[in-house]
This record gives C-alpha cells, structure tokens and sequence, in this order.
C-alpha cells in the first residue's frame, strides 16, 4: 500500500507536539458552545478542535446533530482562535459541504467504517482533495474490516491517514462502553507499519473518571495521537454527556501524561542496552542447547520405556517433577505458575518424543 504521509507533516498540530492532540464536544450544539470550546482547548495547546456536526445515533429520536449550519460555527472558531477543525464524515454530501467550508481534517465514525459501500461514497468524493483523514475501528473486533477502508483511501490517491482505536462491542462484560482490544491495534501495526495510530479514549471509556488511565496506556502503546472529547460544560451535553471532560480536567490530564519516546539516540543508553541485549541472546542460546539435551534424554527414556513395555505417561512422576520445579522456581524469585506453564510445555513435546 501507498506510503502515508507523517502526522507532522499534516500542517496542523504545533511543530513538536506529542502526542498529537484532537479534542473537542462529541457534538457541535450551538454557536456559544463551539467557540468556548475552541477557545479554552487552545489555551491548552490542542491543534485541531473536533464537533460532531452529523451525529449516527444507536436509536432513532436521539439528538442527530446540527448538520451543516455547524460548519460556520467551525469557521468562526478557526478564525477566533486560530485552531485547526475536523467532523465527521458519513456520506458523499458531507464531504462535499465540508471541503466547501474548508474544514481542516475529517473523521469516518466507527458505524461508518463498517460499510464498505458508504466508505467508497467518501473516498469517491474525498478524490483530488488533500485533506487529512482519521480512520476510526469499525464497530467489531474485525481488523480486514478496518484495512480495507484505509485501502480504498489510499487507492483515491488520500495519503494523510491515520487510524484511530475507539474500542468495539462485545459480549463480555468489561468496565469499558467498548473495549479497547489493544491487540487490534498491534495487528494493524503489524500488517500497515507505517500507518499513524490515534486513540479515542472517550469512546472507549464512556466515562469521564476513565479517560486519563487508557489516555496513558495508549501512549505506553506507542499511539502517537489522541481524540478526546472535551465539552465546556459535560453535564447540559446533548450526546455522550458522561464521557466528557470540562477543558480543567483535560488541561491537568494533558500536563500529567507521560509520553514514551519510541527510541532514544544517547550513546550511553545505546551501548548498555545493546549490552543487556547481547546477554539475553547468550542465555537464549543456553535454553535451547539445554533444551536439545534433555529432549535427548527424553527419547533415550523413551526407548528404555519400550524396551520393558511401560507405559509413556506416569502421572506419579510427573507430578513429583512439577513439585520440584515449584519449589526450585520460587527459591530461585522465579514467578511459579510461569515456570509451571513451561515445562507442561517441555512435558507435551517430551511425551511425543516417546511415542
Ligand atoms: C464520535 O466521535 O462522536 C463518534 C460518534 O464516534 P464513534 O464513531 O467512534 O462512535
Ligand atoms: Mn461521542
């Protein structure tokens, strides 16, 4: 796939910022509303404000957002403060409203990313336009499902993506609205290592009190931005009124985290690491000649066993070594249900070899 283009080089989020930061209320409400928020998250040094203008509501009746009329109140917000804007997109026609009003970044909700059809719609008319474009997971664990928008993206030629981990729906019961499954992100990572990962705590959360833990955790993750919902006032929202942070909260929030540097060049650190690296590849290498002997021993017992007619498993004798391994594992700081699991594993393979 197309190689994409660094969030840093986007041109929106201030020149040394980490982590990225995208926030604003889940849902653009009125004028006042919009600016306030503005204003405030750009005191705190966020670069691009989020509101929802076209809200994709569970159930019908909810509130459905201010749709285009919003996109003035974007406009002025920009110009008022100076900080850069993004929505969300769902069909051909809010793309088009929205490069008309010259919106600076656009989203795909995670409902949206589930429908291959209303993707295509999007990209078909994001074509020629170079705004940037956030990616959120679709609503199921299905990260095919997730690529293959991202794809058709950049099969319209959008190189300024980045996906973004909101979290998905699941039968277990979790503290979570949608549970994070980090395991997805890892295997996006996997397949697009060069794609930009965001987080979207908010909606991973569902509550305020969680947002500033998983904030943390996606950063110790190696996420490079996050979208967080921040509300002027959370508790008059008019959508996902307890997830919502008040501008306070998020500026403390943003000041505490803690951000990674996925590597560092200082000689000192460089050498003793490679140091510590080259005694692991030594012990590594110790475990397997160990372990190549006593698979050795394992088959010469096996023979033994033949030879006499025993039967391959005594369960007598196994249990006695799982005893002493215990106890050896714990004499020596060793943590004993790992020791445990690995030689159940050496056990298994044992057994084979003497069939
Ligand atoms: C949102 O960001 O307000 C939203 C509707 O998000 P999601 O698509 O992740 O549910
Ligand atoms: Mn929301």
């Amino acid at each position: 796939m197309a190689d994409f283009v660094p969030v840093n080089e986007w041109g929106l989020f201030p020149a040394g910022d980490r982590p990225f930061v995208v926030a604003g209320p889940c849902s653009a409400e009125s004028r006042e509303q919009v600016l306030e928020a503005a204003q405030a998250l750009r005191d705190c040094g966020t670069g691009v404000l989020r509101a929802g203008l076209w809200k994709p509501r569970t159930h019908p009746g909810g509130f459905e957002g201010v749709g285009a009329r919003g996109l003035a109140w974007l406009q002025e917000a920009r110009r008022a403060s100076g900080i850069k804007v993004c929505t969300e997109v769902g069909s051909a026609a809010h793309v088009k409203a929205c490069l008309e009003a010259g919106v600076d970044m656009v989203w795909i909700g995670a409902r949206t990313t589930a429908n291959p059809f209303q993707v295509q719609e999007i990209c078909d008319a994001l074509e020629g336009s170079d705004i940037p474009v956030l990616v959120k997971n679709p609503v199921s664990p299905d990260v095919d499902l997730w690529i293959g928008a991202i794809e058709r993206l950049a099969s319209s030629g959008i190189k300024k993506v980045a996906a973004v981990l909101r979290g998905f729906t699941t039968l277990d019961k979790t503290p979570y609205r949608n549970a994070p499954v980090w395991e997805m992100a890892t295997l996006l990572g996997a397949r697009l290592p060069k794609l930009p990962l965001f987080v979207d705590p908010s909606h991973i959360a569902g509550s305020a009190e969680l947002v500033k833990e998983l904030s943390q955790r996606a950063l110790d993750l190696g996420a490079c931005g996050l979208m967080v919902e921040v509300h002027p006032h959370p508790d008059q929202a008019l959508s996902d009124a307890a997830q919502q942070l008040t501008p306070a909260q998020f500026g403390i929030m943003l000041s505490d985290l803690k951000v990674r540097s996925a590597n560092c060049e200082d000689a000192g650190y460089q050498q003793a690491l490679a140091a510590l690296r080259a005694k692991i590849d030594d012990v590594d290498g110790r475990l397997l000649s160990l372990l190549a002997e006593r698979m050795q021993v394992s088959r010469q017992i096996g023979v033994l066993k033949q030879e006499h007619s025993i039967s391959i498993i005594q369960t007598g004798r196994w249990e006695a070594v799982l005893e002493a391994v215990r106890k050896e594992a714990s004499a020596l700081g060793l943590d004993q249900s790992m020791a445990e699991r690995i030689f159940n594993i050496i056990h298994d393979y044992s057994v084979k070899a003497q069939d």
